[in-house]
């Protein structure tokens, strides 16, 4: 399913999206999102607003309703960083100041309900899959 590039069309296809299928909560996975001024940004400070989807309008969305929002990352700049964004602008490179002109650095702004932090994000996800597959039993607890 595609999101749209435009923050203002974001808007709306949040709150279409969540009205349609009424989650109980949504995943964000090394997700770029917004810092302070609204910017995206790489992890080596440069800018990708033109081109990145305003997905993180979505998760602000979903706060807003009490949707629990879910996110992984692995540096500072994706969607659910915002719950560690003082962290992630005095330890990160490009935190606090990336490499555009907005000068407000890589890290998100955009918080989350639950964060999950890992090396790298897949590492991070196959936690959560393998959580939520104790929980469900759908796998052995007991080792062999
Ligand atoms: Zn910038």
């Amino acid at each position: 399913m595609c999101f749209t590039k435009d923050r203002d069309q974001a808007h709306g296809q949040a709150e279409s999206l969540l009205n349609k299928y009424s989650p109980s909560a949504i995943v964000f996975i090394e997700k770029v999102g917004a810092n302070i001024k609204g910017e995206y940004h790489t992890m080596k400070g440069l800018n990708v607003s033109k081109n990145h989807a305003k997905i993180d309008i979505l998760a602000l969305k979903a706060i807003e309703r009490s949707i629990a929002v879910i996110g992984i990352g692995d540096g500072g700049n994706e969607v659910g960083m915002g719950v560690l964004e003082d962290v992630v602008r005095r330890k990160v490179p490009y935190g606090n100041e990336c490499t555009c002109p907005c000068k407000g650095g890589i890290a998100c702004h955009t918080p989350c309900s639950s964060l999950i932090v890992s090396t790298t994000s897949n590492w991070g996800t196959y936690i959560l899959i393998a959580g939520l597959s104790i929980i469900a039993k759908k796998v052995s607890t007991t080792l062999t």
